[in-house]
């Protein structure tokens, strides 16, 4: 029977092994960290459950990529989601004011007719360049694939397309929250790109009860049920061709036979991982890889609010993301944070709420300036978050002056990513699907190396969509397109 080795257990990992295991395949899962799930795991700091990587996701509904793919792996029977207040669940603070943005396309067209009259041409066009881009797409609606996916559109920045259609400065800022969700400012960000993830925010989004840990759980309890073995403290170190097979070597110096492997660690590191023999192309291909860029990193804090924490006070603050835009609060903010937003691309304080009680407040750091941060363990590091955290519990309590209620439970930095979950520089989004590297970044799920597929959120898309969908697709290249009736 086929054997296939899966390298790493975060949603990618997870979803092409319970693929490959309900077809019947022969499968492992190997994982460097102590515990399975990735950036799916969720950390707890007094008394209070944190995110690492899934905050909220889009395409749940019964139709959708992710509701229909979870249903076939049997997942959402132990899932609760939470949907956001459809009405207004996203709260845009911009300009002085506060936006109430609706997770439904159809309210969010209406609210944006509203609130900016002139750009009306623009917003019917941004709707239906909306719905042909994902309709280019196949595998977002689980259709076969037909080699070119997203067409004429993909050269094109978010922020060139809106120019030519001569949209407002203001409708231009405001959207431009949604760039904090793939780490790309509207200049660099591919429009299609833009359009598919807000898109995939717009059917259905959810928070999960229990966070992504009960996603761990319930993948766990199914690969269990197909007898698939997750090795945790497991690196792969190195890998080469022998024989017609794939050998896995560990860094403890085990090796591991497989006819094929799915990697989806940090795509940067297969340089030092693909060992001889390297054909010219190969080399090429190695080459291509060292040279992309990553997203920037986060930094934050994890607040929780005392006492009763569904009180009627905090019940509305919990039910909403809230997006703040720093570049209207330079004045509120102490030199080296003006400096962060001002070099960002991405200048947003994401804060997420927890219904729980608790809430993280998230930061996109440029590597251009943690580089220069002291490492962890210095005493000046310490200082530095503890900085950080009064800064933006300060610039946030401009907005949301209920946030004084709260408490700072937990500091962190992209070192914090680099150090617990092994991401490089603490990168949020993997590589930059930026205009300027469009092409050279394109990985595809099967490579040159026979056997070898890649899969993760650096392979089409970021975010647990984008890589549950280059899963499905690293599954169907092994498998075959017969798959997709299934799911369907
Ligand atoms: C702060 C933050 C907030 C986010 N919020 C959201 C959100 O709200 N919604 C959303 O959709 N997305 C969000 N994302 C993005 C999302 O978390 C990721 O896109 C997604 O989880 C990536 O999944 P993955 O399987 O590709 O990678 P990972 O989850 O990183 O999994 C890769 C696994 O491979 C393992 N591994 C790597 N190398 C090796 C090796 N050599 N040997 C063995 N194992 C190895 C790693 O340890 C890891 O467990 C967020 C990301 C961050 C950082």
């Amino acid at each position: 029977m086929p054997y296939t080795l899966v390298i790493g257990s975060g949603i990618a990992g997870l979803t092409s092994a319970l693929l490959l295991a309900k077809e019947g395949q022969q499968v492992a899962v190997i994982e460097q960290q102590a515990r399975p799930g990735g950036l799916l795991q969720t950390y707890r700091r007094a008394g209070h459950s944190l995110a690492t990587g899934l905050h909220y996701m889009g395409l749940l509904g019964d139709n959708d990529f992710l509701g229909r793919l979870w249903g076939y792996l049997d997942l959402s029977g132990d899932l609760t989601f939470l949907p956001l207040t459809e009405e207004g669940g996203e709260l845009i603070y911009i300009g002085g004011k506060v936006i109430r943005l609706s997770n439904n396309k159809a309210k969010l067209e209406k609210e944006f007719l509203t609130l900016f009259p002139n750009d009306r041409g623009i917003i019917e066009a941004y709707f239906r360049q909306m719905e042909e881009t994902v309709s280019r797409f196949a595998l977002y609606r689980l259709n076969p694939p037909k080699g070119q996916e997203i067409g004429p559109n993909e050269s094109t920045s978010l922020l060139h397309w809106l120019e030519q259609q001569k949209a407002s400065k203001d409708f231009i800022n405001t959207i431009s929250y949604l760039s904090f969700l793939y780490g790309l400012s509207p200049a660099e960000c591919p429009l299609y790109v833009h359009l598919i993830i807000h898109d995939s925010f717009l059917r259905g989004a959810w928070r999960l009860k229990g966070g992504g840990k009960s996603l761990i759980n319930s993948f766990l309890k199914k690969l269990a049920a197909y007898d698939v073995n997750i090795r945790t403290n497991a690196r792969l170190a190195a890998l080469y061709p022998h024989e017609g097979s794939l050998v896995a070597e560990l860094q403890s110096g085990e090796q591991l036979m497989a006819e094929k492997v799915i990697y989806t660690g940090d795509i940067g590191a297969l340089p030092a991982i693909l060992k001889e023999p390297k054909d010219k192309r190969t080399a090429l291909f190695l080459k291509r890889i060292g040279e992309q860029n990553y997203t920037a990193g986060m930094a934050g804090v994890g607040i929780a609010f005392a006492g009763n924490a569904a009180s009627a006070q905090n019940a509305d603050f919990l039910r909403h993301n809230h997006y703040i835009y720093l570049p209207d609060f330079l004045a509120a903010m102490p030199q080296f944070l003006r400096e962060i937003v001002t070099t960002s691309q991405t200048p947003w304080l994401f804060i997420s709420a927890e219904e729980a009680g608790s809430a993280q407040l998230l930061l996109p750091v440029p590597q251009a300036i943690s580089q220069n941060w002291p490492s962890p363990g210095e005493p000046a590091y310490k200082e530095l978050k503890e900085e950080l955290a009064e800064a933006l519990i300060k610039v946030a309590l401009v907005a949301l002056p209920e946030l004084k209620k709260a408490k700072i439970i937990d500091t962190f930095t992209p070192f914090t990513y680099e150090r617990y979950l092994g991401i490089r520089s603490g990168s949020a989004y993997g590589l930059a699907k930026n205009i300027d590297q469009l092409s050279s970044a394109r990985f595809t799920a099967k490579t040159r190396i026979p056997g070898l597929y890649l899969a993760g959120q650096s392979i089409l898309l970021p975010g647990i969509v984008g890589a549950s969908i280059s899963a499905l697709s690293a599954a169907l290249e092994i498998l075959g397109p017969k798959l997709l009736c299934k799911i369907k």
